[in-house]
């Protein structure tokens, strides 16, 4: 248990840990999402069509990362084919980053939105 405490959200994250045990690898492959945990069996698609939402986080975090530098090209007089460009080469090198990693965001997402605090007295 002790154990379990000194892995922060950021590790499991990166990692790809379970939320619930953050024990078992809950990734497969490189984009693929195993359907329970294999440490505890913490079911990670409890419906069809779960990771859908998945698509919001990687949405987000490419629009962060790609609004910003056209803007500054843009502002700069930075060459149009440039403008036009960068985003596609950027979402040729992230986006396979991203969606990977927005399926375990998603996953820890939908674990701390649901999980019910045991608040009986332990005996
Ligand atoms: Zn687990």
């Amino acid at each position: 248990m002790n154990e379990l405490k000194k892995k922060t959200i950021f590790e499991l994250i990166l990692k790809g840990f379970c939320p619930e045990c953050h024990e078992g690898k809950i990734t497969k492959g490189f984009i693929g999402m195993q359907r329970v945990c294999p440490h505890c069996h913490y079911n990670l698609n409890p419906e069809p069509g779960y990771y859908l939402g998945a698509m919001m986080v990687s949405f987000f975090a490419i629009a962060l990362l790609t609004i910003p530098p056209v803007i500054f090209l843009k502002v700069s007089g930075a060459d149009d084919r440039l403008i036009i460009g960068y985003p596609f080469v950027q979402y040729l090198i992230l986006g396979p980053v991203f969606t990977h990693y927005s399926k375990v965001i998603w996953a820890h997402l939908g674990y701390r939105s649901t999980k019910k605090e045991d608040l009986r007295p332990k005996s």
